[in-house]
């Protein structure tokens, strides 16, 4: 294959001479990173937001800085904290790297938010009309390598005979369209209730203004990630969003991080084989 630069553009050039658009350069970060890839504690901590990283061909897709920093482009203080929590429990976390501008990991590809063009009333230029083709190399070199790096993991983990819960960490802004958000920590369920009421009411003993299935609900189809890889094999999971404001700043994450350690601790302890069969049968 040979790397043509045009314009900004990558274009690899395979042997049957069809030429194919590109998205990373071979130099560019991988999509996703994981933590703890040896790990055998039964959690895989899953972040589909993590990162605010823009490929270079796409140079800034027509939005200014502030915007691109912004929760319209990462879930602030998700990727932190996951990797806090990664590290306290010592569990396999799979992060992607490049903003949910690019391609949103947490939607069906046919979603018309997947390539999202208008997100809280900012217009994404480079998301404007987008062919067919170029969804489909977004799709292939970001958001199927995450998702089959997490499939790679969760097939790591039953090969030993361990069926781990999913933990999906978001962050949600404090106001949304001109609405406050009240609620401190949201979780989000759908299937399996086992594992939401053990967050519930952990976090709720440990003082949070919780909300069940708010700010959006686990019920919703928009949550593809838990979908996918936990509910479709009847895997425990649960789905974690936490507002901005307390995982903007290091003590915050420090904080919470500390806090969802002993809940996931306590739970996985109390956890038995048994359950898993528990969650297929709610299907
Ligand atoms: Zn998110």
């Amino acid at each position: 294959m040979k790397v043509i630069g045009n314009k900004g553009q990558y274009i690899l050039k395979n042997n049957n001479s069809k030429i194919i658009e590109s998205l990373l350069s071979p130099d560019e970060i991988s999509p996703y990173i994981t933590l703890n890839p040896n790990s055998n504690v039964p959690v895989v901590l899953v972040c589909d937001h993590a990162g605010n990283r823009f490929p270079r061909s796409l140079g800034t897709m027509g939005l200014d800085y502030l915007d691109r920093i912004s929760h319209i482009a990462i879930d602030i203080g998700a990727g932190n904290t996951t990797e806090s929590l990664a590290k306290k429990l010592n569990a396999t976390a799979v992060l992607c790297q490049y903003s949910r501008l690019i391609v949103d990991c947490n939607r069906k590809l046919t979603d018309n938010t997947a390539f999202i063009e208008n997100s809280d009333g900012i217009d994404i230029p480079g998301n404007q009309n987008l062919k067919n083709n170029t969804k489909k190399v977004r799709a292939s070199e970001i958001y199927w390598p995450y998702h089959d790096a997490i499939d790679t993991q969760i097939s790591r983990l039953k090969d030993q005979g361990i069926s781990p819960i999913i933990i999906s960490i978001h962050s949600f802004t404090p106001t949304l369209e001109g609405h406050e958000r009240e609620w401190e920590i949201g979780v989000l369920w759908d299937k399996d209730h086992i594992t939401a009421n053990f967050f519930l009411a952990n976090l709720k003993d440990a003082g949070f203004l919780v909300g069940d299935n708010k700010p959006y609900s686990g019920k919703h189809p928009e949550d593809f990630t838990i979908d996918y890889h936990a509910e479709a094999v009847g895997l425990p999971h649960v789905g974690l969003e936490i507002r901005q404001d307390i995982i903007n700043h290091d003590e915050g994450v420090e904080h919470i991080s500390n806090i969802l350690q002993e809940i996931v601790k306590s739970l996985t302890a109390t956890t038995k084989p048994s359950n898993i069969q528990t969650n297929k049968s709610l299907r």
